[in-house]
């Protein structure tokens, strides 16, 4: 019998195991930077040519590896950073899993040179080591990677173009010069120097590389600077977290620090900041992505109380109390529905159906029966709620304002073409690439439940045109609904543009007078 299991070679291993760290040429560079802070280096200079496909060179002044040292570093799991349990579980360096240097080594040719006290280079090519001697250096590390993914056709194939790579690098170095002010970085793409900032104090390095963040949250476990609600923008990329230094992505504290703008800042609108998050270490798991772009807190409620408290408390303290409120707060509103889909300026563009009515008095929702509203005003009005969901959600599609719900964790999804991002965010679907098929969603509209989101994506597999999607996602989600979810759903309606037909032009509402209830029975009667 031929054996079917080989056990696979060390080199082919790390090619296998590069491919979760080493996305892309950003993520090298990444990774080499903070190798780079974890050597205590003061100086960090970046060059990269052809988007860091062709080279990606980082010399620090930090320091450096003895002749041993180099030698381990590009083996896998060679840490000079994690030596118990105990350390991952209390992690303060940035890096700590030992395998990017062996990582990157493996899909490149890379060259090293590093000192301690004398000077050592190395060469290795598809990660075997094939040169190597004495060198003279001062005390740091010089890293060469060339001809990235040289060994992994597969992945060079979706490599981005070199522009979309280079600019994807630029914002990772601004992003973490950001958090460490008192260090020089520079950056040179094809021998033009795109970035260079000495060392400052921190709310100068912010204002060099953001412009003014005029204010300041300085409370318990919490600093950084916020933009005035007014220069909100309808996305998040002006939204730089760190969470002990570490650049994460956390849509819990976008939220939380929206909270904490309160009333300042409508619905569908992302305040810029730059925010730098001290927690205990062991309070949070940032093991959760190979490239640590998550975290997962174990008080998820503390750290948003944390964060909220932290940005309300810059308005209270500084001149933005001033500032213009944009709305008038929406009632506080118990129903569970309405809490996490209603956005009081959604449909605030639709205008002229002043909404004035008064449910104590002038309107009674009677009863839900299965997809109908009973609803008693003037006349009895019979309400179809599934055309009613279309209605809204196809008026919010169509004309998107920004996402209204940060999902807590990102819903993934496998997207076999490009062009799905952009026709996501057209509807107001906040989303990124991950990978190469795949696309983090990070944010939903209104009346598009994450629960019910893969009903979503498969009705838009089916439908395509926003008014149809919008029918068959509203019909297909088998929704139960309360009373008041069934009313909220009804005074949506009503600011709609159109609030009679669903998209589709099939009637949402009918009211019962006295001669159409006759009619009806009479016609029921036969
Ligand atoms: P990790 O950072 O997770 O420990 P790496 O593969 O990135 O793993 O690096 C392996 C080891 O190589 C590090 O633990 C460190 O000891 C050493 N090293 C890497 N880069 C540098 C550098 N720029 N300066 C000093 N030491 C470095
Ligand atoms: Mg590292």
């Amino acid at each position: 019998m031929i054996a079917k299991i080989a056990r696979l070679s060390e080199p082919l291993i790390n090619q296998i195991a590069a491919g979760e760290v080493v996305e892309n040429p950003a993520s090298v560079v990444k990774e080499l930077i903070e190798n780079c802070l974890d050597a205590k280096a003061r100086s960090i200079s970046v060059w990269i040519e052809g988007g860091g496909e062709r080279l990606i060179r980082v010399e620090d002044d930090g320091c450096g590896m003895g002749r041993e040292d180099a030698l381990l570093s590009l083996e896998r799991h060679a840490t000079s950073k994690v030596r118990l349990q105990e350390d991952l579980e209390r992690l303060v360096t940035m890096g700590f899993r030992g395998e990017a240097l062996a990582a990157i080594a493996a899909i490149s040719h890379l060259e090293m040179k590093t000192s301690e006290e004398t000077g050592y280079w190395i060469r290795a090519e598809g990660g075997s080591i094939v040169a190597q001697g004495p060198c003279a250096r001062n005390r740091g590390t010089t890293i060469e990677v060339r001809s990235l993914f040289f060994n992994v056709p597969a992945r060079k194939k979706f490599l981005k173009s070199p522009s979309a790579n280079t600019a994807q690098i630029i914002r990772m170095i601004e992003t973490i010069a950001l958090a460490y002010p008192e260090i020089f970085f520079s950056l040179r793409t094809d021998g033009k120097t795109v970035l260079e900032v000495m060392p400052t104090a921190p709310k100068k390095r912010i204002e060099q590389l953001l412009g003014s963040m005029p204010h300041e949250v300085a409370s318990d476990h919490l600093w950084g600077f916020l933009t005035p609600a007014s220069e909100a923008k309808t996305h998040r990329r002006g939204q730089h977290l760190f969470v002990n230094l570490r650049p994460v992505f956390s849509p819990l504290i976008s939220k939380a620090v929206k909270a904490g703008y309160g009333v300042r800042i409508d619905e569908r609108s992302h305040p810029s900041f730059v925010l730098f998050l001290d927690i205990d270490p062991g309070s949070v798991d940032v093991n959760v992505h190979p490239q640590k772009r998550e975290v997962r807190f174990a008080d998820e409620a503390k750290v948003f109380q944390i964060v909220q408290r932290g940005v309300a408390s810059a308005f209270e303290t500084s001149t933005g109390f001033a500032e213009s409120i944009s709305f008038s707060p929406p009632p506080p509103c118990p129903f569970v529905f309405l809490e996490k889909t209603a956005s009081p300026r959604v449909f605030q563009e639709s205008g002229n159906h002043a909404y004035a009515f008064d449910f104590t008095e002038q309107e009674r929702p009677l009863a839900v029966v299965d997809g109908y509203l009973l609803l008693q005003n003037a006349s009895l009005l019979l309400i179809d709620l599934r055309a009613a969901h279309a209605r809204v959600l196809y008026e919010s599609l169509q004309s998107p304002q920004g996402a209204a719900q940060a999902l807590l964790w990102p819903l993934e999804i496998l997207a076999e073409e490009e062009t799905v991002q952009t026709e996501l965010e057209a509807m107001g679907i906040e989303c990124r690439w991950t990978g190469k098929k795949t696309l983090a969603i990070d944010a939903l509209p209104p009346f598009l439940e994450e629960n019910d989101f893969p009903q979503f994506l498969q009705a838009w597999q089916e439908g395509k045109r926003i008014d149809d999607v919008a029918n068959r996602y509203a019909r297909a989600v088998k929704k139960r609904f309360t009373l008041e979810e069934a009313h909220f759903l009804w005074q949506q309606v009503q600011r709609c543009k159109e609030s009679k037909f669903d998209p589709k032009g099939k009637r949402i509402w009918a009211s019962l007078d006295e001669t159409r209830l006759r009619t009806l029975l009479d016609l029921l009667s036969d």
